[in-house]
């Protein structure tokens, strides 16, 4: 199937910028899809969009694996079950897949995801070695599949060497992960190679969690690696927390910060569990937390004191972590709603600048986001790519509202057929909600479902 063409000017009827909703704007755009400016003459437009704009949502973490085994963990055997018992089961999925099947997996992934908002993933990705293959086998699976369906990539390649808090030994299902310091060096840059002429493709750094890698040599380790966005599994689990208090006599957090001073390149994945001076520390420090919150309530993790963050001036984005689900819309739902029950408040998230929960809390996301993995998106601006979501105008919960309204609706009472098209790079991949290969890769993900499934139900 042909790529998609890239307009020069595209005429938008409803633009979320950063200083706000405007009508009849126009999106001019270089041969790269980059938006170089935007003026409010729509009459030499290429093409003219059907409803309200606003920017893709940038993914700051996705375990694209995990897709495989959504929705087959809901039965009960031994206990009522925990995040550690689901890791069992996880682990068991990443020792049936190839490269190839992670690849697929991904590819359908990556097209869902698009058409729930998302343009750009991060993929925080650890099972590197998948059927005996090296680690760049799979690496270059999922960024094969980004390219395949059109979103924006950040590759996070994990460096994991340990199987807990003190040097750990891993266990057995964990040795797919495993990188020695040298072997993580020779990967990321392997990865820097490929990324070479993909200008959608950036590489970042993902020291898995302080549990399975030791912080002095995480510290050794950085500066080999500059300039460059670093993501961790922070505070997840309160057993996590307890185990570092146990070992290091402080919590998460607290242990990296008194090795590494944290700073603006810094996205805490799963901050859940944090005390009021680690929350001040990270707010202070310019990190960005990002937050999985459909993955968070699937877990038990916790909640995560977002509004206490905002208050002190932090930053968040959003993750869709096990890709139980893909859709931008109910990512950002979870989080305002676990927000409203710690508070017993409503609108929690609205930003001191905006009024409504859903510009507020879109362009926050989106924002940061984009800075967390180091792409030119996030905002629909001169020098951003273009990428974008249109809303569906005239879906019958969003016809004749105000766009501010549209956008609250598609976030707390989403319905499917609320998103119309998704672009990417000034490319449309998604028209009428639908991905323009969903009918060509179906039944590719369906079969390797059905092949995988019943090993994965009974792991
Ligand atoms: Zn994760």
């Amino acid at each position: 199937m042909a790529a998609p063409v890239t307009p020069k000017r595209i005429h938008c009827p409803w633009l979320l910028t950063p200083s706000g909703w405007r009508a009849d704007q126009v999106l001019g755009l270089d041969d790269k899809g980059m938006i170089v400016d935007v003026l409010g003459d729509d009459e030499q437009a290429d093409v003219r969009l059907p409803g309200p704009v606003i920017p893709g949502m940038v993914n700051v973490h996705s375990h694209a694996h995990q897709r495989l085994m959504a929705g087959l963990s809901g039965r009960r055997s031994k206990g009522a079950g925990s995040f550690w018992s689901w890791r069992e089961q996880m682990y068991a999925a990443v020792a049936l897949l190839s490269p190839q099947d992670l690849a697929l997996l991904a590819s359908w992934l990556y097209l869902e995801l698009l058409e729930g908002g998302y343009t750009c993933q991060g993929e925080f990705h650890y099972p590197h070695r998948l059927a005996g293959a090296d680690a760049l086998a799979s690496s270059t699976a999922l960024v094969n599949a980004a390219e395949q369906v059109g979103c924006a990539l950040t590759l996070l390649p994990v460096w994991y060497r340990y199987g807990g808090f003190g040097k750990a030994a891993v266990a057995e299902r964990q040795a797919p992960f495993i990188l020695e310091a040298a072997d993580y060096l020779g990967l990321v840059h392997q990865l820097d190679s490929l990324a070479v002429g993909r200008p959608q493709l950036r590489v970042g750094v993902a020291p898995h969690s302080l549990r399975a890698v030791a912080v002095e040599e995480l510290a050794d380790l950085l500066p080999e690696l500059p300039g460059r966005p670093i993501h961790i599994h922070i505070a997840e689990q309160p057993a996590e927390v307890q185990s570092c208090l146990e070992h290091h006599g402080c919590r998460p957090v607290t242990w990296l910060s008194r090795h590494i001073d944290l700073d603006s390149r810094w996205c805490l994945i799963h901050a859940t569990h944090v005390d009021a001076a680690e929350l001040k520390h990270i707010a202070a420090s310019g990190s960005i937390v990002g937050l999985c919150p459909t993955t968070e309530a699937d877990l038990g993790d916790g909640l995560f004191p977002a509004a206490d963050l905002l208050d002190q001036g932090g930053c968040m984005a959003i993750g869709s972590d096990s890709n139980l689900h893909t859709s931008a819309a109910g990512e950002l739902r979870l989080l305002e709603w676990g927000q409203r029950l710690i508070r017993h408040q409503r609108n929690v998230l609205v930003s001191p600048a905006g009024r409504h929960i859903g510009s507020s809390l879109w362009q926050h996301a989106a924002g940061h986001g984009a800075r967390a993995l180091d792409q030119p998106a996030g905002r629909l601006e001169p020098g951003r790519r273009a990428d974008l979501v249109v809303l569906a105008a005239d879906h019958p919960l969003l016809r004749g509202l105000p766009s501010d309204a549209m956008l609250d609706t598609w976030i707390m009472a989403e319905q499917p057929g609320m998103v119309d098209q998704v672009w990417v790079a000034g490319q449309c991949h998604v028209e009428a909600g639908r991905h323009r290969l969903r009918d060509a890769l179906e039944a590719g993900f369906v079969e390797l479902r059905e092949r995988l499934v019943d090993q994965v139900g009974q792991a």
